[in-house]
């Protein structure tokens, strides 16, 4: 790699989840003089500028200045800064070169084997579940990207230097990415719906960014895509390398696919079946943690892992927190599951399709402007109670009473002052054998930081409730 040593470096956003503080590092480390900006306060930076602590880093918060990107050397961008942004632009016109983390990363790590995952929903689940799997083959792997951290730090400390690398990749950093020439070695596609269009501008960019995960790929490589969705059907006619689908619908005569048949998830691969689990072996709920499941140990499978590790992860991993995962359970199989990551209408749609009635759904949160009428259309057919919270409540009741009056039913709708009170409501009246299912549909930002902070709060409210219902009850005994 090149030599930094007193090259001016600019980070430009800092950000909470990794990727800014590992780039400040890996510069300040090689004797960079690293500057590092964001527009946000330092008071909301505050966690992250003290992981920078006793490294020689100057900070420009609450704002950037334009001379930090005229005259730097590099500018290191965070994914989610849009291309066109006037102090990168004004960095190009300087002829400064613009990068990202990930695009480093790959530099570093070129002669690594790389399994990259992205699609609009089941990234994080995915890459977390393949990355346990290629954990059995070679204990070094790094896992990690977009799900948090720095893969770069992780990668530059490691002292496996031929470890492979399991990366979950935003659309973001694979727009950033196709600078790099470079995709995966075994690249999955989980899924693609319109996202991030704001960023983008239209579906297609943010297709075509997504698809930088396979354009680069060479003969040998694999591509491991979703056969149950049409686009991505198409595009795999055209890959550079090797293709293979998983499917929840069995896939004939391919040499190589990932399906159910008869409740059990198969893999073929080079014409040899294995079957990994049985569709009731998983600890991950829902329809949609099959087909995580099959790309996941397709794409391990792919990379070399001998399928009865697949299957081993398969029948243990039991999810990452915040997305359905159990948090209380009662007498009575009373349970609640955290999905506090749904912050979109589909997700809550997908959550509530995955457990069968009784629900009591616990929704509402910050307004991003999408409509709801599909999630309520969902809502009133699967819930026999929905407990509303924060700035989305009317609107998510308007919603709510104009799909019960078209289909004729109508589950209890209950406004609550905050999470805590939706979480004594729900224990308070559940009935035997009840799902009570925070899944918001919405942000957090309008009562919490993020949805972390509101599905921990929500982890400790739900057993506070379960105790204070359970041990009155006990009480009377
Ligand atoms: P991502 O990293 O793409 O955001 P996660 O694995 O973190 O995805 O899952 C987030 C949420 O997305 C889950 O709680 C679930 O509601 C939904 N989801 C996960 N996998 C899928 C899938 N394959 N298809 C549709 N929705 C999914």
């Amino acid at each position: 790699m090149e030599d930094y040593r007193g090259k001016r470096v600019t980070v430009m956003g800092l950000g909470t989840f990794g990727g800014g503080i590992g780039a400040a590092m890996f510069f300040a480390r090689r004797g960079a003089a690293v500057t590092v900006t964001d527009v946000r306060p330092p008071e909301k930076l505050k966690d992250s500028v003290a992981k920078l602590a006793g490294f020689p880093v100057r900070f420009v918060l609450g704002g950037h200045k334009m001379e930090d990107f005229t005259s730097a050397d590099l500018v290191v961008a965070s994914p989610a800064v849009k291309y066109n942004s006037p102090f990168l632009r004004a960095a190009r016109l300087a002829r400064v070169s613009v990068t990202h983390e990930m695009n480093i990363l790959f530099e570093m790590c070129s002669d690594r084997p790389i399994l990259g995952v992205t699609g609009s929903n089941g990234k994080s689940t995915t890459t977390t579940m393949m990355g346990e799997m290629v954990r059995a083959k070679h204990a070094g792997v790094l896992v990690g990207g977009n799900l948090g951290g720095s893969l770069l730090i992780a990668a530059d400390e490691s002292p496996d230097k031929s470890a492979p690398l399991v990366i979950e990749l935003s659309s973001f950093q694979l727009f950033g990415l196709r600078r790099m020439r470079r995709s995966p070695n075994v690249a999955i596609i989980t899924n693609i719906t319109p996202n991030h269009l704001d960023w983008h501008g239209t579906f297609r960019a943010y297709a075509e960014a997504k698809r930088n995960i396979l354009r680069f790929q060479k003969s040998e490589d694999t591509a491991i895509l979703n056969g149950d969705d049409p686009l991505l059907r198409r595009w795999a006619r055209k890959v550079p390398g090797r293709v293979a689908l998983f499917s929840l619908r069995e896939v004939p005569k391919a040499e190589n696919a990932a399906f159910v048949r008869s409740g059990n998830l198969m893999v073929r691969w080079e014409g040899r079946e294995f079957r990994v689990a049985g569709e009731t072996d998983l600890k991950i709920p829902g329809r949609h943690n099959v087909a995580n499941a099959l790309a996941a140990s397709l794409g391990a499978v792919a990379f070399g892992v001998d399928p009865w590790y697949a299957s081993e992860v398969l029948t243990r991993f039991g999810g990452l927190p915040h997305r359905l995962e159990m948090v209380a359970k009662a007498p009575g199989n009373i349970r609640f599951f955290n999905d506090s990551i749904a912050t979109t209408p589909e997700s809550a749609i997908c959550a509530m399709e995955t457990f069968p009635p009784p629900i009591t759904l616990i929704a509402g949160g910050s307004d991003k402007g999408v409509s709801f009428d599909g999630f309520a259309a969902v809502a009133v057919r699967r819930a026999r109670r929905v407990i509303l919270m924060g700035a989305t409540a009317d609107r998510l009741e308007t919603a709510l009473v104009r799909a019960a009056s078209a289909a004729g039913c109508c589950p209890k709708i209950l406004r609550a002052e905050n999470l805590e009170q939706a979480c004594a409501w729900a224990a308070e009246d559940a009935i035997e054998g009840e799902t009570i299912l925070l899944s918001p549909a919405c942000a957090s930002f309008d009562q919490f930081r993020n949805f972390e902070e509101r599905g921990a709060a929500f982890r400790s409210l739900a057993l506070r409730a379960v105790m204070a219902k359970f041990s009155a009850e006990n009480a009377f005994r």
